[in-house]
């Protein structure tokens, strides 16, 4: 059950000292110095046509169709609209004064596991080896400051564009308030600004204040509905899901990602079953999300009462019902790997909370905090505990606790070092982020832009620039491409190749 997703994540920028110093202009460094350090020109700023406004956005990353002349783009001396395409197929960039990592397509929730923490490392060489982000600037994989600002980490997943919406509201809202509990990555305070003393399990709960929306910045809504596909758009939409927690812990990425992903795919064979609405879903987010006990019930508009835990067994048990049904008796790898762990997890926090520790981040960290309490007496207002809480998502691998811990054996490691180290460089081979990576590392030179469903080259000698689309995400593998991307001597070639194969790389 492979699904095209990606995970953006915006990390948390700190600039201690100088007050003249702005998180903007530091967010700006880490992109631009990242760049420089990899031999990656920035994509240039403003991609205007005459008789066509740019797609959607004003910095240039989505572009309009048709082939373009040179002197439609515009280069940026701006770092704060710093934006870049890297080797690996990921973005990144600068948004909303955060320096985010847009990982690449990938097709399995190990992958997007993989591509996700490739992207810390990308933070982690930007803080630590770069001479040219100003020292003490650093990064933090978390989804508030604890003083009221929220920043996201946003999960994408292709979908059937002829599955109605409105079901996919009605099956993903209860499975959403429900989700935190084992994907929550906890955080020391209550309240958006962490006003009350205590621990919740998610970062972002808090922060939502709407069932449904358009908004990913205010009135934040349990479901986005954000609708830029960038693909084939009467075919597919992109589903924007802005309600989880950054995640340290693999397992629950993992599950983060798989388990959403198996109930779209129930969702779109409209295999759901009976209606596990919820009651005052927002309401209840938040109550959920305050109970470390897990004994808070929801109830279900049919007037049932369960848990959160009780509420994701009915998932998990449609899923894997739903899941040997559609493979006959044998879910693929990738997916049984996500029902062992969900059943897993469920179990555990169904036991005790406690025994989740190594797989689900909230428990990981309040076991920490539990032990600093006990050492040293402290209550839950102790600014001490939010120090903890802050240093836990610290991207230097001697600094941030989830590393440390994960070093020592103590949470659970899906994916080697190794494979991420990698994954930095290296595009998944099985989306159109293959095309898209193997063109920045091999002729970057020749790429103007590029874009998730677009990749622009100026061809010495041609007066246009030629732009080879890629809206179909399963297309631009290494298996399509590989060949000819790796014979074309330069980009003239390459363009030359792709036309003579009859293939746009889509
Ligand atoms: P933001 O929310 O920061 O304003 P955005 O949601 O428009 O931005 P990007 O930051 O550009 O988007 O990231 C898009 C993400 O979606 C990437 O992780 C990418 O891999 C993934 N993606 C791109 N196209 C598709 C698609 N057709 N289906 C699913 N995922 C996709
Ligand atoms: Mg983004
Ligand atoms: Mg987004």
């Amino acid at each position: 059950m492979r699904r095209v997703m990606g995970i953006e994540t915006e990390y948390g920028v700190v600039v201690p000292g100088d007050p003249a110093a702005n998180p903007m202009l530091a967010s700006g460094d880490v992109v631009t110095a990242y760049a420089a350090s990899r031999g990656i020109r920035p994509a240039r700023a403003s991609w205007d046509y005459a008789d066509e406004a740019p797609l959607r956005d004003a910095r240039g990353f989505d572009m309009g169709r048709g082939d373009a002349h040179p002197s439609q783009l515009t280069d940026t001396e701006d770092p704060t609209l710093a934006n870049v395409v890297l080797t690996n197929g990921a973005r990144l960039y600068v948004d909303h004064a955060h320096p985010e990592y847009s990982s690449p397509e990938v097709t399995t929730p190990r992958a997007a596991v993989r591509w996700d923490r490739a992207g810390e490392l990308v933070m982690r060489e930007a803080v630590t080896r770069l001479a040219t982000v100003p020292p003490g600037v650093n990064l933090y994989k978390n989804n508030t400051d604890g003083k009221g600002a929220s920043y996201g980490t946003h999960e994408n997943y292709l979908m059937a564009r002829s599955t109605p919406f409105a079901s996919v509201v009605k099956h993903l809202t209860p499975f959403f308030v429900a989700r935190q509990v084992m994907c929550g990555s906890g955080r020391v305070g209550i309240g958006v600004d962490s006003r009350t003393p205590g621990y919740q399990i998610a970062q972002r709960s808090d922060f939502f204040e709407v069932e449904v929306g358009l908004e990913t910045t205010l009135k934040r809504p349990i479901i986005n509905t954000r609708d830029e596909p960038h693909a084939v758009a009467d075919r597919y939409r992109r589903l924007h899901v802005i309600i989880g927690d950054a995640n340290h812990a693999d397992v629950a990425n993992l599950l983060k990602m798989g388990s959403t992903s198996l109930v779209l795919a129930m969702i779109e064979a409209d295999a759901v079953g009976a209606d596990l609405s919820v009651r005052r879903p927002v309401a209840t987010l938040h109550e959920i999300s305050h109970d470390p006990s897990l004994q808070t019930k929801l109830e279900l508009v049919d007037g049932r009462r369960m848990t959160a835990v009780e509420l994701l067994w009915e998932y998990h048990d449609r899923a894997a019902a739903f899941a040997e049904e559609r493979s006959g008796g044998q879910p693929d790898p990738d997916t049984a790997e996500v029902l062992h762990w969900w059943s897993t997890v469920l179990d555990r926090l169904g036991r005790d909370p406690m025994e989740a520790r190594r797989e689900v981040d909230w428990v990981a960290k309040l076991a920490v905090l539990e032990g600093y309490r006990e050492r040293d007496g402290l209550a839950w207002s102790d600014p001490r505990l939010k120090a903890v809480d802050l240093q836990w998502s610290d991207v230097r691998a001697d600094r941030g606790l989830a590393h440390r811990l994960a070093a020592n054996g103590r949470l659970e490691v899906l994916v080697d070092d190794a494979d991420v180290r990698a994954a930095v460089t290296t595009p998944p081979s099985d989306t159109r982020a293959w095309f898209r990576g193997a063109c920045l590392a091999r002729f970057s030179e020749a790429v103007v832009a590029a874009s998730w469903d677009s990749v622009i080259f100026e061809v010495p000698g041609q007066r246009m620039l030629q732009r080879v689309p890629m809206l179909e995400p399963l297309r631009g593998t290494e298996a399509a491409v590989g060949q000819i991307v790796r014979e074309a001597p330069d980009a003239a070639a390459l363009l030359r190749a792709l036309a003579t194969a009859g293939t746009d790389a889509d």
